[in-house]
């Protein structure tokens, strides 16, 4: 893997996945400590509306941070191909700028842009 061509943000991107994985792993790790906590001594009704919530918002944890690992890998998959650093959309070079501030950004900021304008819509 070594002879691979880099760029600067190849650690920075792996860096950041690792992280990420650490993060994920504490969340769910927590969770499941609750509960097992919970299993071993039954709660009335209203925890089990806590606990949805709790659930829910590891899931939208869970999947904000799945989001950002699937964008990372994108991006090392990118760096892989020979790809990195020009926008999926229009082909532009992304900035340097740009990718300093978010290694796995795939657009170049109008695409990016036009794109969340879009979705808002
Ligand atoms: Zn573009």
């Amino acid at each position: 893997m070594h002879h691979h061509l880099t760029t600067p943000y190849r650690d920075q991107l792996q860096a950041q996945r690792a992280s990420l994985l650490a993060q994920l792993t504490q969340q769910r790790g927590g969770l499941v400590d609750r509960a097992e906590a919970q299993g071993r001594a039954p709660q009335p009704e209203e925890s089990h509306a806590q606990t949805a919530t709790e659930r829910e918002l590891a899931f939208a944890l869970d999947e904000r941070e799945t989001a950002e690992i699937a964008a990372i890998d994108a991006a090392l998959q990118r760096i892989a191909d020979g790809h990195y650093g020009a926008c999926t959309e229009c082909g532009t070079d992304i900035p340097a700028a740009r990718l300093h501030a978010a290694p796995e950004a795939e657009r170049c900021i109008h695409c990016q842009e036009a794109l969340e304008h879009a979705r808002h819509a």
